[in-house]
């Protein structure tokens, strides 16, 4: 029996937007795809929230049960057209192009207006491509489409009591982008079946696209090619100027001409050469002298849900939910180690405040890596417990930030690769290192908060969870401690 002919949906046209290279593995290569991560799982999972919320503005919607044959989700969606009700995921196929509307609102003249909803805070490029793609096809399905809405997230919402799915979300009419745009996508559908249809793939060089609008699930695929070490893309804020570079066949930084590195670079270029860290002394020395005893190395884990989960908290606003924090008293003490993990019950801010301000004392200096993520989850937490107001002004300014001296390259070790990332500082300065813990970054640890807190799951996995959690940020603030030492004993020698 004859396959049927592929339809293209609206999630791989716009990944064929980005790159013909990626449409092609899906649909002749899909084995070779990365699954997917826990942060990227997370993405998807808020994704659905926020449609949800969105979905209530609705009452009275009614929402067609997904079919994975696009024929006869179509020939459902058809049928429900005829209750002039607002729908839900009603899909409709025209000329190999398939589209799910996440909603369709029935409007006058039997005309229906499209409204589709994105976890962003602004409209993007990338939503116009999305619009235009689903005029054409439910227009070509033979729908009447007045208008094309996008809802976002409106961040200047504060959540107080329910969420308010109507002050939630912006509406924006953006049919006249839609229209514009809705022009090329006959031809560029046509395009985008020919590359599937092709034995061979594209050629397609790495380029911007490779991380824009989304990091390519292949780029450990297509990147190979550079070497294990000191390849170009590591140089510091190089840009375009990596992309020059490799069409000119330079992919070692050590064989970029010395003429066309700036300063910070040349340093970087000769300490991969040398294998040693280049350490700027006096300024090294300088950045130590404002350190001063007791020291406190502290760090936050956030949630910043889309959809607030706490009173008083507006979305993507940084929620902290975990702290770890080590007290040297003075030269040469042990580290007192302190850590708060909320049960999640209740909104954390009040009592991470509390433990803070205890902790924290009247004197010396907080090290953070990154500073100004920690001032402003302290910050944002005293404007909502306004009693901690003066506290929060004056702990503000005891603050060091760690990532300066990598930052400025007053020190730089080749190990850092480029980055100045304590994931990265802390294993090339140290020898500690990151590898082998469950949750080894910030992203993954509130994924992992949010799914074992807010969702139904076993008592088990919530454990294993929260234990991993205390690792890891145990890690970041240890780790910090390492850091600083290393960076004593360097200035003096
Ligand atoms: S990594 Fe870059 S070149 Fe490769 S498929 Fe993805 S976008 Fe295309």
């Amino acid at each position: 029996m004859d396959k049927p002919p592929i339809v293209l949906s609206k999630s791989k046209f716009l990944e064929g937007l980005q790159c013909p290279k990626l449409l092609w593995y899906e649909y002749n290569r899909k084995k070779d795809l990365p699954g997917i991560d826990a942060a990227t799982q997370a993405v998807f999972d808020e994704g659905r929230r926020v449609g949800e919320w969105a979905q209530k503005l609705y009452p009275d919607g009614i929402r067609i049960e997904r079919d994975f044959d696009p024929q006869r989700q179509s020939q459902k969606s058809i049928e429900a057209l005829k209750l002039r009700q607002p729908l839900f995921e009603a899909g409709f196929v025209y000329n190999r192009a398939y589209a799910l509307a996440d909603i369709l609102v029935p409007v006058e003249n039997d005309a229906w207006d499209l409204v589709e909803v994105k976890s962003s805070t602004q409209l993007k490029d990338e939503h116009y491509a999305d619009a235009a793609f689903q005029k054409y096809t439910y227009e070509g399905a033979g729908l009447k489409i007045r208008g094309c809405y996008l809802m976002h997230i409106n961040n200047e919402y504060v959540r107080r009591g329910g969420i308010e799915p109507a002050k939630l979300f912006t509406k924006e009419n953006i049919t006249a982008e839609a229209e514009h745009r809705q022009k090329t996508v006959a031809q560029e559908i046509n395009s985008m079946l020919e590359v599937i249809a092709a034995r061979e793939m594209p050629d397609v060089k790495v380029g911007p696209q490779c991380s824009s609008p989304r990091d390519c699930q292949l780029e450990d695929i297509c990147w190979s090619f550079l070497p294990d070490k000191d390849h170009i893309f590591i140089l510091y804020r190089a840009g375009k100027f990596r992309y020059e570079l490799l069409d000119r066949g330079i992919l070692n930084i050590a064989e970029i001409p010395p003429e066309e590195l700036n300063e910070k670079q040349a340093l970087q270029v000769r300490s991969h050469q040398t294998g040693e860290a280049h350490i700027d002394r006096a300024a090294l020395n300088e950045f130590l002298k404002q350190i001063s005893y007791p020291v406190y190395f502290l760090d936050f884990e956030t949630i910043a849900p889309a959809v607030p989960v706490y009173d008083n908290s507006r979305p993507y606003q940084e929620v902290p939910f975990q702290y770890s924090l080590d007290v040297v008293e003075k030269e040469g003490a042990e580290p007192v180690h302190y850590e708060y993990l909320a049960p999640g019950d209740v909104d954390p801010r009040p009592e991470v405040l509390k433990q803070l301000k205890e902790r924290l004392g009247e004197a010396g200096s907080i090290i953070a890596y990154y500073a100004p993520f920690e001032i402003k989850v302290i910050k944002n937490a005293a404007e909502v417990y306004r009693d901690y107001l003066p506290w929060s002004d004056a702990v503000q300014k005891r603050f060091v930030d760690l990532l300066e001296p990598f930052k400025n390259f007053v020190y730089y070790h080749p190990g850092q690769e480029g980055s100045a990332s304590l994931k990265r500082v802390l294993p090339a300065i140290t020898g500690s290192s990151y590898q082998g813990l469950e949750i080894s970054n910030g992203q993954v640890a509130a994924a992992e908060y949010y799914r074992v807190t807010f969702n139904d799951v076993d008592e088990k996995d919530r454990q294993k969870v929260r234990a991993a959690l205390l690792k890891y940020c145990d890690l970041d603030s240890r780790g910090m401690i390492e850091v600083l030492r290393s960076l004593r004993q360097q200035a003096v020698k």
